[in-house]
């Protein structure tokens, strides 16, 4: 199953769900409360938004599954150099929004200095989301810092936003591809370490029944791999190990790879976070982070597409 389309709660279901792993996080350690309660703030109106989104404000595409499938047989993710045309108005005022919630939830001034630009046009909203679903950090990193504002925070900010539309599109086009279609065909031959429609890294991996599900950080696509190698660079020999940090606890791995630098959260679980509780799923491991960081394992930069479109 190289591709997987996940579940989709009804969001009282969902925001149940999200609530229940929460309250876990906290309970387990307590000085996580205020990042719990900024994420809860995020994240609600994250559902909120991909709800509005998906009854009736999501992009409509034209791109014959033929030509989705070439471009994935080139290794090239579907929704990368494609011109999508996004909800601004609707986003913009999401956008101000997640920097409301951040600037109470502990980002302060920071926050709010963005959401002021955004409001006034000092951004210009259309370029920021769209630089976004392009993946396109460069682009954010460069504006926001000429105008003197947070890098970093441009970026979450504009995920937020965009990402509710990424995950729509992703399953708008995936999970229609069945049967003999060329697509489909393509989406069963994906084996690459990086997000089939946004390109993104995944967040972490969800093992379900033996299978590594990849989970996109962004889009929250659901993939496996045919062969257990590094997810960013292919090692598959004595480089590429997996570690239990807690002796305790194998069902929580990290797998780290000393060809490239690079580490991968793996957990055990007996189903997929839904979109965008992948968020919490990595909030859930952030020891794992740690421990991988302390060992001085890293996270790459997003893959650079921009020569291969
Ligand atoms: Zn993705
Ligand atoms: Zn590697």
């Amino acid at each position: 199953m190289p591709y997987l389309s996940v579940a989709h709660p009804p969001r009282t279901e969902l925001l149940a769900s999200a609530e229940r792993r929460w309250r876990a996080i906290v309970q387990d350690k307590p000085d996580l409360r205020t990042a719990v309660d900024l994420q809860r703030g995020l994240l609600t109106r994250v559902i909120d938004l991909a709800r509005t989104i998906e009854g009736g404000r999501l992009p409509r595409l034209s791109m014959p599954g033929k030509y989705l499938a070439a471009k994935l047989s080139r290794g090239v993710p579907v929704l990368l150099g494609e011109p999508i045309p996004l909800p601004t108005a609707l986003l913009k005022t999401s956008l101000v929004g997640f920097c409301d919630a951040l600037a109470a939830g502990g980002a302060g001034d920071v926050a709010a200095h963005i959401g002021a630009a955004v409001e006034t046009g000092r951004i210009d909203a259309g370029s920021l989301l769209t630089a976004s679903l392009a993946r396109d950090q460069e682009a954010i990193r460069t504006g926001a810092s000429h105008l003197g504002l947070a890098p970093d925070l441009a970026w979450l900010v504009a995920e937020l936003a965009v990402g509710p539309v990424a995950h729509a599109l992703q399953r708008a086009l995936f999970s229609t591809a069945t049967g003999n279609e060329p697509l489909a065909g393509a989406l069963a031959a994906w084996n690459r370490g990086y997000c089939p429609a946004c390109g993104t890294w995944p967040a972490l991996a969800e093992v379900v029944d033996g299978h590594r599900l990849l989970r996109c950080a962004f889009c929250a696509a659901t993939w496996e791999r045919t062969i257990f190698a590094c997810i960013y660079c292919d090692e598959q020999g004595e480089a590429f190990v997996t570690a239990a940090p807690d002796e305790q606890r194998f069902d929580r791995r990290t797998e780290l790879c000393s060809a490239c630098g690079a580490y991968l959260k793996t957990v055990d679980t007996t189903e997929v976070s839904p979109f965008p509780l992948v968020a919490i799923a990595d909030m859930e491991t952030m020891d794992l982070d740690v421990a991988a960081m302390d060992h001085h394992y890293g996270r790459p930069p997003l893959k650079d597409f921009t020569t291969r479109r």
